[in-house]
Parts: C-alpha cells; sequence; structure tokens
C-alpha cells in the first residue's frame, strides 16, 4: 500500500506490543490516532494498521490539511492500560522526532493522551483544561452535516434536508450532534442503536424516532447515515438499500472499496466518501497540534467540506467512476502537487 514506514513497538516490563504505521509524509507529519484493540493475531493488527494509515494520508489530504497520514494500534485488551504502559508507548512515538503525531482513536480518550504526552511532544486531542481543543465529535459531526447537505444537492438538486427521511445508525458522539443539525432543519430523523436505553433517551431528547438496529437498511428512506461501524455497505446491504443518498460518520463504510464503490454507483446512490466528510476532528486535533487552537476557524474550516464534497461528486459523475475513487485521486492529485512545489527552497 506505499507506505514510507512501520514501527514494531514492544515492551517487555510493561507488555506493551504496538505498531506505528506511517504511510506518507509529503505534506507533513503523519497524524492519525492510536486504536487499542484485542487483535486476533499479529497479522491482523498489521492490516488493520496499514489500512487505517493510508486512509488518514486521504482524510488530511482532501482536508486541505499541511499533515501526512499515520495511525497506531496497541495490541490487547484495553484493561492493559496504566501510566507505565501509555508513557512507554508516548517513549516509541517520541523516537520517531515527529515523522507521526498521535491522538485518540478507539479505546483510547484524552486522559490516556495525557500520559503520552509526559513523554512525547508530537500528541494531539490533549482535554480542554490542558489547553487541547475538546471533544472533536462535535466538529465532525457538524463536517457529516456539510457533507450530507452537498450528497443531498447532488441526488435531489437542493442542499436543504428539509423533510427528507433521514435514518442515523449509531447515536453515540457524532451520531448525537449530528441528529441536532438535522432536526433543526427540519428533517424527518429516524434513529437506532444497540443499547436501548441510550436510544430512547436520544429519541426522547431530540424528538426523533427510535427504531430496532436490525430493520435500518429495509426503511423507507431518502438518506442513510451510518456514524456507528464500519463495513456496513456490502454485499448483503447494497441489494437492501433503497435510499437516494449515503452520508455518515463511520470509517471504513465499504467493506470493499473497489467492489462495493462500484455498486453504489451502479445503483444510483449518491455516496458521500466516508474519510472526506468525517475530517472534522481530525481538522480539529490537527489545528490544535499546529498551534494557535481557535474552535471558531475549525469550524470554518470545517464547512469547506461541503464544497469539497459536491466537487468530488462531480467529479464522479463527469467521469462516471466510484465517488471513493474520485476522492483517492483528488487527494493523491493534491500529494503529488505539493510534494512538487516543496523541492524548492
Ligand atoms: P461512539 O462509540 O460514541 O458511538 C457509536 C455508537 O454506535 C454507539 O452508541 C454504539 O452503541 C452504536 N452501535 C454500535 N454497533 C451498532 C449497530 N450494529 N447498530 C446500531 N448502533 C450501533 O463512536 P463515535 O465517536 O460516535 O464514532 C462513530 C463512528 O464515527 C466510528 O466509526 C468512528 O470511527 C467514526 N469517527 C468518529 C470521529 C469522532 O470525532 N468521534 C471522527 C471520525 C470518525
Amino acid at each position: 500500500m506505499d507506505h514510507e514506514q512501520l514501527v514494531i513497538c514492544h515492551d517487555e516490563a510493561t507488555g506493551l506490543k504496538a505498531l506505528i504505521g506511517i504511510h506518507n509524509t509529503t505534506l507533513g507529519p503523519a497524524l492519525g490516532g492510536t486504536r487499542m484493540w484485542p487483535y486476533a493475531s499479529e497479522d491482523e493488527a498489521i492490516t488493520d494498521v496499514l489500512r487505517l494509515s493510508r486512509g488518514m494520508t486521504f482524510k488530511n489530504a482532501l482536508a486541505g490539511l499541511n499533515l501526512g497520514g499515520g495511525k497506531a494500534v496497541i495490541l490487547g485488551n484495553p484493561k492493559l492500560k496504566s501510566e507505565a504502559f501509555l508513557r512507554r508507548f508516548g517513549r516509541f512515538v517520541e523516537s520517531l522526532g515527529g515523522r507521526y503525531v498521535t491522538a485518540e482513536d478507539v479505546n483510547m480518550n484524552t486522559s490516556d493522551m495525557e500520559f503520552i504526552g509526559m513523554e512525547t511532544r508530537h500528541v494531539t486531542g490533549l482535554p480542554e483544561v490542558k489547553g487541547g481543543g475538546g471533544d472533536p465529535s462535535p466538529v465532525t459531526a457538524y463536517g457529516v452535516y456539510m457533507g450530507m447537505k452537498a450528497a443531498a444537492k447532488k441526488a435531489f438538486g437542493t442542499e436543504s434536508l428539509k423533510d427528507k427521511r433521514i435514518a442515523v445508525q449509531g447515536v453515540g458522539q457524532v451520531g448525537k450532534y449530528l441528529i441536532d443539525h438535522l432536526i433543526k432543519e427540519g428533517a424527518n430523523v429516524m434513529v437506532t442503536d444497540i443499547f436501548e436505553d441510550k436510544l430512547q433517551a436520544i429519541a426522547k431528547a431530540t424528538g426523533a424516532q427510535a427504531i430496532a438496529p436490525s430493520i435500518i437498511y429495509d426503511l423507507d428512506m431518502d438518506i442513510y447515515a451510518p456514524c456507528a461501524l464500519g463495513a456496513t455497505i456490502n454485499d448483503d446491504t447494497i441489494d437492501r438499500l433503497k435510499c437516494a443518498v449515503i452520508a455518515g460518520g463511520a470509517n471504513n463504510q465499504l467493506q470493499d472499496e473497489a467492489k462495493h464503490g462500484k455498486m453504489l454507483l451502479e445503483k444510483g446512490i449518491t455516496y458521500a466518501p466516508d474519510f472526506l466528510i468525517n475530517a472534522g476532528g481530525v481538522i480539529n486535533v490537527g489545528a490544535e497540534y499546529l498551534g494557535g487552537y481557535n474552535r471558531e476557524i475549525v469550524f470554518q474550516q470545517t464547512e469547506k467540506i461541503f464544497d469539497t464534497c459536491l466537487g468530488i461528486l462531480n467529479k464522479a459523475e463527469n467521469e462516471q467512476i466510484p465517488a471513493q475513487q474520485a476522492a483517492i485521486e483528488t487527494a493523491k492529485a493534491r500529494i503529488e502537487a505539493i510534494g512538487k512545489v516543496k523541492l524548492s527552497y
């Protein structure tokens, strides 16, 4: 997958086993979060870190950030985390001299970043009270909302989501903020989650209609917004989906990037690529790392996802290629162009 570097980190004393993938640093230091997961094998972890770090290259490039793509995975049960364990990981990050910058991802939180930050400067996503940018989720949700509006403009001829039937899968950090934007705009919102209490609480608080997780793919809806897991767009679900647009915050929505991107194109579903529209979070942590963090500017930068998404959907239509492919080509073109600029002193 064209990576620059894959680092294997191991520490006997704390039991730390981690991988750091640096995919491309043409635009700047490789920024991407650290995920902790009890992988079934080392091979599985390697595949994950390679895939995720490549995705960050494209995400950061399309967001207009001067940051490359990287990601780290820590192998094992999150219960293993201790101060020493996290600081040992921080030492490994520091050893790369700023080629890789870490942040939170699955099973890692802002207080973990504080421990990592005791050993390295190359960490971002710290709590607001510690001078960080705080929770990135509202920014991510805003970007998803912008991307959804762009996809709506393409599919329905108007960016307005008023009266559109939108199904949001997952009422977690991203889902709940997205629902607020949609309700405010007068959309007809249906929501689901595997945790019934959480689902009912959000439905009650927002006025959205709660539905069972199992029926989401069969709903009569205009827009499907995956905001839970990856790989929900696959051989089984594409046949069932009746929506005109897919736009959501979840990472890696297409189970098979090439195959399922093409199937969506053939079915006439407008797909807003996930790594393009869920970049608000990385825009937020990137701004924190690069210095002079300003929440208002972060939201302004995230708003641009609307124009970027529309441009990519137009390219996809003109060239009759899947939107995912159009997005990757656009990201690669920026990396190549800026790489040449950097050759001059
Ligand atoms: P979260 O854990 O807060 O929320 C996910 C929600 O999905 C949970 O409420 C969970 O119960 C629910 N869920 C899980 N499986 C489900 C299923 N089968 N059906 C319905 N609901 C299900 O996570 P989050 O931070 O909101 O992130 C959501 C997605 O967006 C993830 O894929 C994440 O990688 C991605 N993402 C998040 C951010 C961010 O800023 N938080 C940034 C970029 C991408």
